[in-house]
C-alpha cells in the first residue's frame, strides 16, 4: 500500500535501506579482514579498591587498529561483530588473548582479576563452558583469576542455556558478573535466576552521583542489595577523587575509571600497574 500511495517515499525508504546493508556488509568484510589480519587489540583498564588503592583487577576492552582510521572503539563495531559471522572467533580471540595476557602476569607474581566481557553467540552456541576451560587449560591461567562479564542483552536470549552454561561455569571455579547492572529492563529479576557472584554498576549511574541525589539513592540502594545477597561490587565510569571518596563512604569495594586510569595498551598497563617487585606484592 506505501508503494501505490507514496511511491516516492517508498523509493527513498527502499534507497536507505539498501544503502545501510551496503554500509554493514563492507563493514563486515573489513572486520573479517581486520581478523585476519590481527588488527584487533585488548587494552586493559585497572579495577582498584577503593579503601586503599590496591590493584584488584583489569577490564580486557577491544580496540580495532585500523591502518587508516587509526583506533577504532568497540562502540562502533561491535553491534556489527555480534550479529555477523565472525562473532564467535572475535570472541574466542578476546577470551584467550586475555587469559594468555593473564596468565602472564600470574607467572610474574601479580595477583589480579582478568575481567572478559562476553559476547552473545558465546552462548548461543552452547560451546561457551569448553571454550573457558579450553582457554584457562592452554594458557595456565588460575580459574579465580577469570571473572566473565554479562550484560542482560546476552542472558535475555535463551535463560534455560544460559542458566546451564553458567553453572557449568562456576564449576571451573570462574567469576561471573553482572555488566552494566541497573540498566535493563530486568536487572532484579535476573539477580535471583542466575547464579552470579557480583555486580557492576552502570556509570550512567555513577556520573551524576555528586550531583543528583536520584542517582545516588540508585548506587547506595545497589550496594546495600549486592552486600544482601553476598555479591561483589564495583563502581564503573569514576572519573573523579570526590567520586571515589562518596563510594568509598557508601561502602563500594571497587572502583574503575579514568580517575585510576583508561584501557590502555598491555605494556602500558605493566609500566604503570604492575611494576611493584612480585615478591612484595605476594608478601
Ligand atoms: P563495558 O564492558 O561496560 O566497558 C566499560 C566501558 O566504559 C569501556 O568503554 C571503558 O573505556 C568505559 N569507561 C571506563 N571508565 C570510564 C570513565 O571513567 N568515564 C567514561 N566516560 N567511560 C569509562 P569501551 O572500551 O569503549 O567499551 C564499550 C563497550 O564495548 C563495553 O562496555 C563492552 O560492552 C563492549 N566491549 C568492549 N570490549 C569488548 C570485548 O572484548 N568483547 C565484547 N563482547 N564486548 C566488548
Ligand atoms: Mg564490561
Ligand atoms: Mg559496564
Ligand atoms: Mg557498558
Amino acid at each position: 500500500r506505501a508503494k501505490a500511495t507514496n511511491r516516492g517515499g517508498y523509493v527513498l525508504f527502499e534507497d536507505s535501506i539498501r544503502r545501510e546493508l551496503e554500509k554493514r556488509l563492507t563493514l563486515e568484510a573489513e572486520l573479517a579482514l581486520a581478523a585476519e589480519r590481527d588488527e584487533f587489540e585488548l587494552f586493559y583498564q585497572p579495577q582498584l579498591r577503593l579503601a586503599d588503592g590496591r590493584l584488584m583487577g583489569a577490564e580486557a576492552l577491544i580496540r580495532w587498529r585500523h591502518p587508516e582510521r587509526g583506533l577504532v572503539s568497540p562502540a562502533e563495531f561491535m553491534p556489527i561483530v555480534n550479529t555477523s559471522p565472525i562473532s564467535e572467533r572475535i570472541a574466542d580471540w578476546v577470551l584467550q588473548t586475555a587469559c594468555a595476557k593473564g596468565a602472564a602476569w600470574e607467572r610474574a607474581g601479580h595477583k589480579l582479576r582478568i575481567g572478559v566481557n562476553l559476547s552473545p553467540s558465546q552462548l548461543e552456541s552452547g560451546g561457551l563452558a569448553i571454550s573457558v576451560a579450553q582457554a584457562l587449560a592452554s594458557t595456565g591461567l588460575s580459574p579465580t583469576s577469570l571473572e566473565l562479564e554479562v550484560t542482560e542483552d546476552i542472558l535475555l536470549h535463551d535463560e534455560q542455556e544460559a542458566l546451564n552454561t553458567f553453572l557449568e561455569i562456576q564449576e571451573l571455579g570462574v567469576r561471573l558478573v553482572f555488566d552494566d547492572f541497573g540498566t535493563g529492563f530486568a536487572s532484579l529479576s535476573y539477580l535471583k535466576k542466575f547464579p552470579l557472584d557480583g555486580l557492576k554498576i552502570d556509570r550512567s549511574f555513577v556520573l551524576g552521583l555528586l550531583t543528583n541525589p536520584d542517582d545516588a539513592a540508585i548506587v547506595s540502594s545497589t550496594i546495600g542489595l549486592s552486600k544482601q545477597l553476598g555479591l561483589s561490587v564495583i563502581a564503573e565510569g569514576i572519573e573523579d577523587r570526590d567520586t571515589a571518596d562518596f563510594l568509598v563512604r557508601m561502602g563500594c569495594e571497587e572502583g574503575q575509571g579514568y580517575c585510576f586510569g583508561k584501557p590502555m595498551p598491555a605494556h602500558d598497563f605493566e609500566a604503570k600497574f604492575l611494576t611493584a617487585p612480585a615478591a612484595a606484592e605476594v608478601a
